[in-house]
């Protein structure tokens, strides 16, 4: 096929904007298209060599295109300068130059398809030390063959910037047309592409084998399967109503989503825009190897950064430090993840993702082996709209968005690439900020772990109630210690420790160690949200719930000149609460968020 049948057909579609225009046009060209080809047709239509996944990008830069323009039209830098400066779009650059080339360009072979192909791909794989150089001299060999209106389109391809408005679901509307003849087989070219995320390879397929194919198409290990997205609703209540009565709820994890495939000892880790993104976590990959007791599987996991002392969950952008390419080493030491497993898609030969929930996490549960840096995803299953609900603040205060609430029963599938009713996300409808810091008593403490073991890893904090004079937990807190604070605890906190809770002390929390109410240390965290495990103001704002600090941290001030019931009281904490929710309510015009 010629590489300007390719280009017609580009010209037409350019001209025009409608989505059915431009899917009638498409099935033409596919049509004309040999099926040998089909998929590189395909890729090229949508500006790219491979598919997005593989992750080898053709990365060339304007100004390199630039460079080959310049030597294959034989035009001076300062007239492609020029023509840049007053087109803006390389592509349109390239046309013009080589338009007015003057080498005569009567007797030249015509481009194929294949040519094409052939010579983007070779730029692609060019990499590492002279990469650019030899990019540009592909580049311009490619463009001395070719036709000023071929040219226009192989420099867009190459910089990134095809942009015909066609993406994948217009060239599976065509595929479905074309092959499918008919609406009742739609259904069979989206599971082959969600399977897969392939749509060269889906077009392949449809092009050698036709439906037969299609129907064949399996889940791969290295071909990334599109992932399932959840529906949003605002209350348990609703959400219990939707998915029949009773569900799985899960905490959501405030992390990266991570597609991961296991065949041996071999990692690769796809990210929730089915990026590879496994060089950015080669912890991960050992944790993998090391915990998924299954020689190949397909598993779906939410990855954290947590805090290294404490273990405590960190909000998701602490996992940008994970995206700079240099110094992984470093940065995984500095910002260590956790990842918590929530789905098996496949295992060991067997395509899980027709299988229903409960069936995937109980295979799940089979090969994971959790430890310190592997979970599963914290889940109940209920039918009680009160446990939902508590068990959404729960999973709030321990640095969750909220939870993933998921349908049960035979019809709960993996549906790949689709936001359904079948997951169902329960998220705040307010975010505020602490701006104050607060006094609090220290009431009991958690022992510590690996760096913290011989000292606390955690202490329980209360606010002080003034009316019932006793003290009401807060909060938990393990970060903002130095090493130094980390060693002088247990001696300034000996005199006060007591064999079990001090009477004056209310909590849902069971420490390792328990004090009498004395040392006051200032926290700041980054806002007050209700708990049902702390009892700070316990059934004020709601029943069953009392106020808890989120993301603590100590602030390094040891208040020495406080007695306890000097630390800040319930009632300035409700206070707190009541004004970060007004303010919130303003700023969203007025609208009362629910607490
Ligand atoms: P959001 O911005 O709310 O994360 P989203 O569009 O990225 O939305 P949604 O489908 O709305 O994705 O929500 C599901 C996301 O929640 C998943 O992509 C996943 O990253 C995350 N998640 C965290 N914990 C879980 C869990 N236990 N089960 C499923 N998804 C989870």
């Amino acid at each position: 096929m010629l590489f300007s049948e390719l280009v017609e057909f580009y010209e037409k579609i350019e001209a025009i904007s409608g989505r059915i225009e431009m899917t009638n046009l498409l099935v033409q060209l596919l049509r004309k298209t040999p099926p040998e080809i089909i998929d590189k047709v395909v890729y090229l239509t949508l500006g790219e060599v491979y598919p997005p996944f593989v992750g080898i990008e053709l990365g060339v830069a304007d100004r390199l295109a630039l460079r080959a323009v310049k030597l294959a039209s034989g035009a001076s830098e300062r007239e492609v300068e020029k023509a840049y400066k007053e087109l803006g779009d390389v592509g349109l650059v390239g046309e013009r130059m080589l338009a007015k080339r003057s080498q005569v360009t009567l007797f030249m072979q015509q481009l194929t398809v294949q040519d094409v192909y052939s010579a983007l791909e070779r730029i692609a794989r060019e990499t590492g030390e002279g990469a650019m150089e030899a990019k540009v001299q592909i580049l311009s060999g490619l463009l001395a063959s070719a036709q000023p209106k071929e040219a226009k389109y192989i420099l867009r391809i190459v910089t990134g910037k095809m942009r015909l408005g066609i993406a994948d679901m217009t060239i599976l509307d065509a595929l479905a047309i074309l092959y499918g003849g008919g609406k009742e087989w739609r259904e069979l070219f989206e599971r082959a592409y969600n399977l897969t995320s392939d749509i060269g390879y889906v077009a392949k397929v449809a092009a050698t084998s036709g439906i037969e194919g299609l129907k064949q198409i399996k889940i791969a290990i290295g071909r990334p399967i599109r992932p399932m997205l959840a529906e949003r609703l605002a209350s348990a209540e609703e959400i219990l109503q939707k998915l029949g009565g009773k569900c799985m709820a899960e905490y959501k994890y405030d992390g990266e989503r991570m597609q991961i495939h296991k065949k041996g000892d071999e990692v690769i880790i796809f990210s929730r825009r089915l990026e590879n993104i496994t060089s950015q976590y080669p912890d991960v990959v050992e944790l993998v190897r090391d915990h998924v007791r299954a020689n190949e599987a397909i598993l779906e996991c939410e990855c954290v950064a947590i805090d290294p002392d404490t273990g405590d969950m960190l909000p998701f952008q602490e996992l940008m430090h994970r995206k700079r390419k240099h110094d992984i080493h470093r940065a995984i030491e500095q910002y260590p993840v956790r990842i918590h497993f929530f789905d098996a898609l496949y295992v060991d030969g067997r395509d899980l993702t027709l299988q229903p929930l409960e069936e995937r996490r109980r295979i799940l549960e089979q090969i994971i082996m959790e430890g310190e840096k592997v979970k599963l995803s914290k889940a109940i299953i209920t039918s009680d709209p009160r446990e939902l609900e508590r068990f959404f603040h729960e999973a709030i205060e321990n640095g969750c968005e909220g939870l993933v609430v998921k349908a049960l029963g035979k019809e709960a599938i993996y549906r790949a690439g689709a936001r359904g009713w079948l997951w169902i996300k329960l998220k705040r409808s307010y975010k505020s900020e602490m701006m104050d810091t607060v006094d609090l008593v220290v009431v009991g403490a958690f022992h510590g772990r690996g760096k913290r073991s011989g000292t606390y890893g955690a202490l329980l904090m209360a606010a002080y109630n003034k009316d019932r004079d006793v003290f009401q937990s807060v909060c938990k807190v393990g970060s903002g210690f130095t090493d130094e604070d980390l060693r002088k605890l247990p001696e300034m906190l000996k005199p006060y420790e007591i064999p079990r809770k001090h009477p004056r002390v209310e909590t849902g929390m069971e420490a390792d160690v328990w004090f009498e109410p004395k040392l006051v240390l200032e926290i700041i965290g980054d806002e007050i949200t209700i708990s049902p495990i702390h009892s700070a103001a316990w059934g004020v704002v709601k029943e069953g719930f009392g106020l808890a600090i989120r993301f603590p941290r100590f602030t390094g001030k040891y208040r020495f000149d406080k007695a306890p019931e000097d630390a800040t009281t319930v009632d300035e904490l409700l206070e707190m609460y009541r004004r970060q929710l007004k303010k919130v309510a303003e700023a969203a015009d007025g609208g009362v968020p629910s607490a």
